[in-house]
């Protein structure tokens, strides 16, 4: 095994590969070649009700299809829940969590209207920071569902007594190779979810703890991850991970400007392959090649 580069493309299988996802999986494997690098590929699936292996399959297959090649075994995120509750328990040993049992709509009726986290979701308003462990505790014993919450001002002291300085990353730029020291401001986001009662992670936990795993020193992922890199910094310092290079590469957008989307069914990649498009239309699709 080389000490090169390492990148991985990480899908989520709770539907269908759009030409998005075909952009970011060739951009991230041609960078991984023309840097003599490693390619993993990882199923995120710790949604264990919306992912189907059936998706999976697919998913796999059009990647194949693609002409894409990768490491195995592949990496699954729901063979690993006991990696993402060590880093959770070390995250609650350093007292950096607490649980949080206020519905969503409890939450959007008590948040401040136009204060909102980069992803356009009400900011948590506090609701449950300072319940006593004693009520906590009741209503675990009752079932109910709860949310294990980031205690956002206490966990960026604490990362900056670990780390002395600014909190930043370093975005590359895969033509010149330039990196960019950018600002993570994870303080944006407030009290953010890190597990839930039902599923004992958040995709920044998993995210952050198989990058480290993998040993991933190059992230590449679409632009609208940008924001969650403030997260996935923090965490790293608190759990003392080593810090990867990111890229985020701009998003396919529809005809009306939004993002594409796993509801678009008619960009999926299946169904352009089931429409005779072959894996030269589909970079060109994601414009990847010129005509
Ligand atoms: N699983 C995420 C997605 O499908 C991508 C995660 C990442 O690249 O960091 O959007």
């Amino acid at each position: 095994m080389t000490n090169g580069p390492v990148f991985r493309f990480a899908p989520s299988p709770n539907g269908a590969l759009h030409l998005g996802h075909a952009l970011s999986a060739i951009v991230t494997f041609e960078l991984a070649q023309k840097m003599g690098g490693r390619f993993l590929l990882r199923i995120e699936d710790i949604d264990l009700e919306r992912c189907r292996p059936e998706l999976e399959a697919q998913m796999l297959d059009d990647l194949a299809w693609l002409g894409l090649t990768w490491e195995e075994p592949v990496r699954r995120q729901s063979e690993h829940f006991e990696s993402y509750t060590r880093a959770l328990t070390k995250l609650d040993g350093m007292d950096l969590l607490y649980p949080c049992f206020a519905s969503r709509k409890e939450i959007a009726a008590h948040a401040v209207a136009g204060q909102n986290d980069p992803d356009g979701a009400p900011l948590y308003p506090g609701l449950h920071k300072e319940l006593s462990s004693t009520e906590a505790t009741t209503r675990k014993r009752a079932s109910e569902p709860f949310a294990l919450r980031l205690d956002m001002d206490k966990a960026i002291e604490t990362a900056r007594a670990m780390s002395p300085g600014p909190l930043t990353f370093g975005e590359f730029n895969p033509h010149n190779g330039e990196i960019k020291t950018m600002p993570a401001e994870p303080d944006r986001w407030g009290d953010a979810v890190i597990a839930r009662k039902d599923v004992p992670t958040s995709y920044h936990l998993a995210v952050v703890t198989d990058d480290a795993r993998q040993g991933v020193t190059h992230v590449t992922r679409g632009q609208d991850l940008f924001a969650a890199t403030d997260i996935h910094r923090l965490l790293q310092v608190l759990l003392e991970v080593p810090e990867p290079l990111y890229h985020h590469h701009a998003l396919l957008r529809d005809e009306a400007g939004r993002k594409l989307s796993k509801s678009h069914k008619d960009q999926s990649l299946a169904s352009l392959r089931a429409g005779g498009a072959s894996p030269e239309d589909i970079r060109f699709l994601a414009g990847l090649t010129k005509p």
